[in-house]
């Protein structure tokens, strides 16, 4: 079994340190939810997780099954079996969705060990296609540049297609239920759900507990001022979901950060 362990990490972003010692351990088939307010450093997780350049690890490592990420450069990790969905996922004009991902996977086989051949155009549209029913998408996206011009909804389930096409061992959601109607979030979760099992772990990052009624978390966490502060099951969503961040704040504030 895969294992994903993030070990007393610490994160700054231009000498501000934004993750202070966080501890995490992620194993496939596992969900787990992150849940914090905003500003808390969620997506400074997920971000220093996938080997973003923007983020300085000054302390602590991530490793996967047991070999430390952090020199590893983004495409390498994800090639190991990491996946994120972007909060803001970014448009790539001229770039089709189909040929993203086709590419994406292309290059995971030829790096596989032993290297594998082009998946061919064959049967690559009919993966594409199934994964696209999975997620209720209408086939003319694969053809659309992307991203672009695409509403929130749609770029949120392009990133679940992204998902669905590249099997990881594990997939990061950072926020994918913001910005999304609940129509939106049943069909987004539906696709999560239908991929998650022995051969994915999923953390899955929300502000809201609303996603968890679809998306069946094993854990909850609570993150703070770039730590975890709490750990336990779906009690712990359904607490902040009737009363809000406050006692969290209460709880946990630094006093120097009062
Ligand atoms: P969350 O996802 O929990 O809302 P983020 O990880 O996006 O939080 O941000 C954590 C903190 O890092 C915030 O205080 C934010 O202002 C700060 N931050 C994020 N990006 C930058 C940046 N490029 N430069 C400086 N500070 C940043
Ligand atoms: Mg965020």
């Amino acid at each position: 079994m895969q294992e994903l362990i993030i070990k007393n990490l610490q994160v700054s972003i231009e000498d501000t340190q934004i993750i202070k010692g966080l501890n995490l351990t992620l194993r496939q088939g596992e969900v787990h939810a992150i849940m914090g307010p905003n500003g808390t450093g969620k997506s400074t997780l997920a971000y220093t997780i996938m080997g973003h350049p923007k983020y300085d690890v000054t302390g602590g490592d991530i490793l996967l099954n047991g070999k430390s990420v952090l020199e590893m450069a983004p495409d390498e990790r994800s090639r190991a079996g990491l996946f994120l969905a972007f909060q803001y996922p970014v448009s790539i004009p001229g770039v089709t969705v189909a040929n993203f991902i086709r590419t994406a996977i292309n290059s995971q086989r030829r790096h596989a060990a032993p290297p594998q051949e082009d998946i061919s155009v064959l049967d690559f549209r009919k993966m594409l296609k199934s994964k696209m029913d999975l997620l209720e998408m209408d086939y003319t996206f694969g053809g659309r540049y992307l991203n672009e011009g695409f509403s929130g909804g749609e770029k949120k389930r392009t990133e679940v297609l992204q998902l669905a096409a590249l099997e990881p061992a594990f997939a990061i959601l950072d926020e994918t239920d913001s910005g999304l109607d609940i129509d939106a979030i049943r069909i987004v979760s539906e696709g999560v759900n239908a991929l998650k099992g022995p051969n994915m772990g999923a953390l899955v990052i929300t502000h809201y507990q609303r996603i968890l009624n679809y998306i069946k978390p094993d854990f909850v966490h609570i993150m703070f001022d770039g730590r975890i502060v709490e750990s336990g099951g779906e009690e712990l969503a359904l607490k902040l979901e009737d009363e809000g961040y406050d006692w969290v704040r209460e709880k946990y504030v630094q006093p120097q950060s009062v």
